[in-house]
């Protein structure tokens, strides 16, 4: 028997359980209509989305790694084809490019932000690189400025990654923009984890061209139109009806949810800052000057050497917290074949060995807050 945790890294059930009945209301209305797929619930949050994310057009799907796939397809991206993506990120940021016979170059980071570096991105330009994925990594935005004139540059496609940022803002070429409106596509997901969670899995595209959005509409439905003629090689990508009720429910609650992660975040840099602790034993996020970082994670860094041993010791004392990434993408197995290696990045390896998220999630209390920072405060004192 394990005991119950004083704090959780995650309880979807404080921001999910207010909501309960209407939610379960609008399920009911899905299972009565005998509609499951697609359908009018569906294309409702797609205009929420696309609004949102001022973008003109949004195409749900069924997951955000779908999302990237068909992204990737759309652009008819494949093998001989390279495509540029940070090594620190969630692995279906690389494998959307594995799956269609390319290649993931990978790229360091910005050690302050944790997203990809545009001079590590410039050195890893070859004739054939097709396009870059950019991701929001964490809620925060990545440089989409530098990324964009680089892109433009080369004349090749930029990406948005936005699965951890929805409702993230920051300034793009002089103006202030939400992510997935800065890219040619940009793809969310809707996992219960991120900061718009589906009860399922769940995704979309965002984009300001027509002709793609309905490119990605057809590869979503295996090419299909009209019914049984296939014009392109598509995948089954479809939401179903279920999942649009519920996040067309959820995105009403989701800028006070943001609102939430922000006040946590800021009030964790104020418990840290009466610690005293040092510099050089753990090191806070840094909080943009302009934009808006929408905190998917509050990832710190812990030094010395101490980062396993202080996520062990609270576990003990009822905290838990996750390593959002062990690895960089360049170590992992399932590319050793890309010849990546130790030394590569060194960033990335550094900073992967380093990184600890603490819980932050709406409806994380105060009190669980100075549990979390006392006990990390306590553990790093007793050297
Ligand atoms: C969650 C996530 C994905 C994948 O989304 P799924 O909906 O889980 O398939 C892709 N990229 C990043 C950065 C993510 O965090």
């Amino acid at each position: 028997m394990t005991s119950p945790a004083v704090v959780p890294f995650l309880d979807l059930t404080r921001e999910g359980n207010p909501l309960q009945e209407e939610i379960s209301t609008a399920l009911r209305d899905v299972v009565l209509s005998g509609q499951f797929v697609l359908g009018p619930q569906v294309e409702q949050f797609e205009k929420t989305l696309a609004a949102y994310a001022g973008a003109t057009e949004a195409v749900a799907c069924s997951s955000g790694s779908e999302a990237l796939l068909m992204a990737l397809m759309a652009l008819e991206i494949g093998p001989g084809d390279e495509v540029i993506v940070p090594s620190f990120t969630f692995f279906a940021t690389a494998s959307c490019v594995s799956r269609l016979g390319a290649t993931p170059i990978f790229a360091d980071m910005v050690p302050g932000t944790f997203n990809i570096h545009p001079e590590s991105v410039a050195a890893k330009m070859t004739d054939r690189t097709r396009a870059i994925i950019a991701v929001h990594l964490f809620g925060q935005s990545a440089d989409m400025t530098a990324l964009a004139q680089l892109a433009e540059k080369r004349g090749i496609v930029l990406i948005e990654d936005a699965a951890q940022a929805i409702g993230s803002e920051c300034v793009f070429r002089g103006e202030t923009r939400r992510v997935g409106s800065m890219g040619r596509m940009a793809c969310f997901s809707f996992y219960p984890t991120k900061n718009l969670g589906a009860m399922g899995d769940g995704g979309a595209i965002t984009t300001c061209d027509a002709s793609l959005a309905e490119r990605l509409r057809l590869l979503r439905g295996h090419g299909m139109k009209p019914r049984y003629f296939h014009q392109i090689i598509g995948i089954n990508g479809r939401l179903d009806a279920f999942q649009g009720a519920v996040l067309n429910i959820k995105f009403r609650h989701l800028d006070r949810w943001t609102k939430a992660r922000c006040t946590l975040a800021a009030q964790y840099r104020e418990l840290f800052a009466q610690t005293g602790l040092d510099d050089d034993l753990i090191t806070l996020p840094l909080v943009p000057d302009t934009g808006r970082h929408v905190w998917n994670q509050f990832s710190v860094r812990i030094h010395q050497g101490r980062r396993d041993a202080l996520r062990k010791y609270l576990l003990a004392q009822g905290v838990q917290t996750e390593i959002y990434y062990p690895l960089g993408l360049h170590e992992q197995e399932c590319f050793r074949s890309l010849g990546g290696r130790l030394g590569d990045l060194p960033v990335t390896e550094h900073i992967s060995r380093e990184i600890l998220a603490l819980p932050i999630f709406p409806g994380l209390k105060p009190e669980e807050q100075e549990t979390v920072v006392r006990h990390i405060t306590q553990f790093l004192r007793n050297i």
